[in-house]
């Protein structure tokens, strides 16, 4: 796959001098959109952006009604580009408080994902799941609407990325429960997690010793199944290369 020039369609002016730009086969034999006055040279990117995976007590999962293009009118989870100024996990902290009134913090980085975007061509985004730490649940200023929804209620996802993320945590939830140890119980505790699991047998890796009359073990997040696991394992348990 090679840059073309369907990918500098737009781009007509220099941000620096405001001359024409040129498309030009530059270092590394790559075509780039240069100024013919100064120089300045336009790189397309992918443009980053930040999702959150937000669970409450019941096991809901956190949408949003989009209010803006892309895909307004659709929901989707609280995400957005990520500012000059920002990490990825800051981003996807300030998206939770200003889409949902929510203040939250990142549990656990869950995956990125490349993918098409009608605006910017290309869009990579980066999932995490979240704990909500306060607040009061509000539809912000680029949302329409802001709900708690069960995964069989769940509406469409406006975006293959948010979808991806969805279906991942899914599918570790269904590893782990066809183990028939662990049942799955809140995502949403802070507390320590009971064990610790390898999801590519699946096998116990460490857990704390049951006493007569125990409950049996709970996972209490994400964290827990993952924790301590190298993620070609976790690839590998979840059917990708
Ligand atoms: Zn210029």
């Amino acid at each position: 796959m090679t840059i073309t020039k369907e990918s500098y369609k737009n781009i007509n002016y220099c941000l620096h001098c405001g001359n024409k730009m040129q498309i030009i086969t530059y270092r590394e034999n790559k075509l780039r959109c240069r100024c013919t006055n100064c120089g300045w040279t336009f790189y397309k990117n992918p443009i980053p952006a930040a999702a959150c995976v937000i669970f409450n007590e019941k096991n809901e999962l956190l949408v949003i009604k989009r209010k803006f293009e892309p895909n307004a009118g659709e929901w989707a989870l609280p995400s957005g580009y990520i500012e000059i100024y920002q990490t990825p996990e800051e981003a996807a902290v300030s998206e939770m408080k200003e889409e949902t009134g929510l203040d939250g913090e990142v549990i656990q980085f869950l995956d990125y994902y490349s993918g098409y975007s009608p605006i910017y061509e290309k869009v990579i985004s980066f999932g995490f799941l979240m704990r909500i730490l306060g607040g009061t649940l509000k539809a912000g200023d680029d949302a329409a609407e802001a709900k708690f929804v069960s995964f069989e209620k769940l509406p469409p996802l406006a975006f293959d990325s948010h979808n991806h993320y969805i279906n991942l945590y899914k599918n570790i939830i269904k590893l782990l429960t066809n183990t028939g140890i662990y049942d799955v119980i809140s995502h949403t505790e802070s507390t320590q997690p009971s064990a610790l699991i390898d999801v590519k047998n699946p096998q116990i890796i460490k857990a704390k010793p049951l006493k007569d009359g125990d409950a049996k073990p709970r996972i209490y997040s994400l964290m827990a199944m993952t924790a301590g696991l190298p993620n070609s394992n976790l690839n590998r348990a979840l059917g990708r290369k």
